[in-house]
């Protein structure tokens, strides 16, 4: 994190699954571990799941064990 300001949620959101890779997370789980609402951290991961570096589907979150909408980091 730079210093002199605080991170955004997407940019915590982003360090939090880098600092995961491989695990899925629903984002409810997200927001709780970034310590944003859930609606802050849907709008966070919408345009990750977009790019190459994130998944995003359904599937089964390593936190809560909730099948639903997932993302997960698949490289740094
Ligand atoms: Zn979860």
């Amino acid at each position: 994190m730079r210093s002199g300001r605080t991170a955004t949620v997407p940019e915590r959101v982003l360090n939090f699954l880098r600092d995961h890779l491989g695990e899925t997370f629903c984002d409810d789980c997200i927001a709780k571990n970034v310590s944003a609402n859930r609606y802050m951290a849907q709008q966070a991961t919408l345009p990750f799941g977009l790019t190459s570096d994130f998944n995003r589907g359904h599937g089964k979150c390593t936190v809560c064990g909730s099948m639903k909408l997932v993302i997960k980091a698949v490289k740094h």
